[in-house]
């Protein structure tokens, strides 16, 4: 079993929070090799953001973890299939930029209830910096 945390290391991009994922500590940028950054703050209405490939699709639930450094997931990011089994969630199939970097099958496994919380404290910071609704762009 992995360990998920998210922080906010960065608080100057543009203003922003960026949110982080560590995977047993370390940045999921680093275990993706994708030269990636986080997920700036204005995409984190519901937690880690869905992936648009999949918006019209309630069956797909693939998520977006990494984005480019400069805040556009539309011109680089990974993301990966998120997918709850019992009282855990798994990561797998990463794809994106990661498609092109990330180990063969690498796939992780998290306690349900640490991704959840993690997807809570994504969703307060969004609370408190994006005020209005012209933020999910
Ligand atoms: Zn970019």
């Amino acid at each position: 079993m992995n360990t998920l945390t998210v922080q906010f290391p960065w608080n100057e991009w543009y203003g922003f929070p960026v949110a982080e994922l560590l995977v047993d500590g370390r940045p999921m940028a680093d275990w993706l090799e994708d030269d990636n950054y986080g997920i700036p703050v204005w995409l984190l209405k519901q937690g880690l953001p869905l992936w648009w490939g999949v918006e019209d699709d309630s069956d797909e639930d693939v998520r977006v973890v990494t984005v480019c450094s400069c805040g556009e997931a539309g011109c680089g990011h990974s993301r990966c299939r998120v997918r709850v089994e019992g009282n855990t969630v798994i990561f797998e199939d990463f794809a994106g930029d990661a498609a092109r970097t990330a180990p063969d099958g690498l796939r992780f496994v998290f306690p349900r209830a640490q991704y959840e919380s993690c997807c809570q404290t994504m969703r307060e910071y969004h609370a408190q910096c994006c005020i209005g609704g012209q933020d999910d762009a």
